[in-house]
């Protein structure tokens, strides 16, 4: 039997986006090779599996937040979908909570738009660790170079190109890996890449590229910065762990690019949340309550009804919850009984006997418990407190 994963190869992100950039695309090809999925969803013909509210389809925007499990690479993904609609604000704050990375998907010919901008700020103020992914390079028009400035000057950060695209709009045909110094080429209609060395036309791109990088990351990271005097260059090892650094401090953010829509660029950006993206574990609140002894805590992000009845999707902060426990509801002062955990796959829900701190499940069984509020072990009440960005979570006796 598979054993639970480990949390250090738990990621909880969320894609966060501009309506239309592409998250739903960009979601459904990341459940597709997962295998979550096994059709592959359109989102022109309503068959997505992550916006399954009916009024949801009807207006083809992403309204609730759904939280879907997948595996990939040995470890595990919880996607925690945020509206990219400002109407539904209040649903993206608490998705925000819950997680502890994102990936930031961007279209490659409108650049940083102004819902990019209001939800890239309050990522910033929850001290949210993200990466960014420029979408639909396929289209008349896309320039990531472009993109890129807009990340600069609209967000006001300082973003780590990790690749170069191979081809222009419709002849995209895949990415130039600036850290492997590889060409990764997707033959049509094929999720999966072909490696192979960079193209001769590329290289010189390539190399000016990968050096641009190296002296962005040098002078944001004071080890690399000492190699880099040393040898007037950085190994892979190092521009990999200086880009994890980074992105978990908020002093750069590494960008890559692709295409949802032609399944081109999927799998580097797995490899991306994997390599630097945080698991619970880099959460402080988490770290510190990480014993699975401790009592039980948990925030509640989002309640909806489906085929398995009333779901409650949470955030397990401390401790350990098992099928059957009593739990306090802190705000409704109400005892309620754990009847299921559940772990939300795209296509089925999958019974667990225990979740512990630092995962993302759902229960049924709870009737009361609101998006919001704090399930707790009954003898150790406590209420989680929204987090600010120095401290993700803070608990109140
Ligand atoms: P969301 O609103 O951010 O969830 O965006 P969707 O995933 O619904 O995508 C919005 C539209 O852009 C849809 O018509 C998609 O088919 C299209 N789209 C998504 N990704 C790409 C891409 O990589 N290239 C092109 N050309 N279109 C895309």
């Amino acid at each position: 039997m598979r054993t639970v994963n480990p949390l250090t190869a738990v990621r909880n992100l969320g894609i966060l986006a501009h309506v239309d950039a592409g998250k739903t695309t960009v979601t459904e090809r990341i459940l597709y090779l997962t295998g979550a999925t096994h059709k592959r969803g359109e989102v022109h013909n309503g068959t997505t599996v992550t916006d399954f509210d009916p009024q949801e389809r009807d207006r083809g925007i992403t309204i609730f937040a759904a939280a879907v499990s997948c595996d990939w690479d040995g470890h595990r993904l919880n996607l925690i979908d945020t509206p990219g609609h400002v109407d539904f604000s209040d649903e993206v704050e608490r998705s925000l909570r819950v997680l502890d990375g994102a990936v930031a998907v961007f279209d490659a010919v409108a650049g940083v738009e102004p819902q990019s901008e209001s939800v890239w700020r309050r990522a910033d103020r929850h001290g949210v660790p993200r990466i960014a992914f420029v979408n639909k390079l396929d289209r008349a028009g896309a320039d990531l170079d472009a993109a890129v400035d807009s990340l600069r000057e609209r967000l006001h950060t300082v973003p780590l190109v990790v690749q170069a695209p191979i081809g222009r709009e419709d002849g995209f045909t895949g990415v130039v890996d600036l850290l492997r110094m590889r060409a990764l080429v997707w033959p049509d209609g094929q999720g999966t890449y072909a490696e192979g060395s960079v193209p001769d036309g590329l290289r010189e791109e390539a190399l000016r590229r990968r050096r641009a990088l190296e002296e962005a990351v040098a002078e944001l990271h004071p080890a690399a910065l000492e190699e880099f005097c040393e040898r007037s260059a950085l190994s892979e090892a190092t521009l990999r762990s200086a880009l994890r650094e980074l992105t978990l401090s908020g002093g750069g953010v590494v960008v890559l690019c692709g295409s949802a829509y032609r399944n081109r660029g999927i799998e580097p950006l797995l490899e991306a949340v994997v390599d630097y993206l945080p698991s619970p574990l880099d959460v402080p609140a988490v770290r510190e309550a990480a014993d699975p002894a401790a009592p039980f805590a948990a925030l509640v992000f989002k309640v909806n009804v489906t085929a398995s009845g009333r779901l409650t999707h949470l955030r397990v902060y401390e401790g350990t919850i098992r099928k059957g426990d009593a739990v306090l509801d802190t705000r409704a002062g109400r005892t309620e009984r754990i009847g299921r955990i559940l772990r939300v796959q795209a296509d089925r829900h999958v019974d667990v006997d225990a979740a512990v701190a630092g995962d993302i499940v759902a229960v049924a069984g709870v009737k009361s418990a609101a998006a919001g509020a704090t399930l707790c072990a009954p003898g150790a009440p406590l209420v989680l407190e929204p987090p600010s960005a120095a401290a993700p979570v803070v608990f109140v006796a």
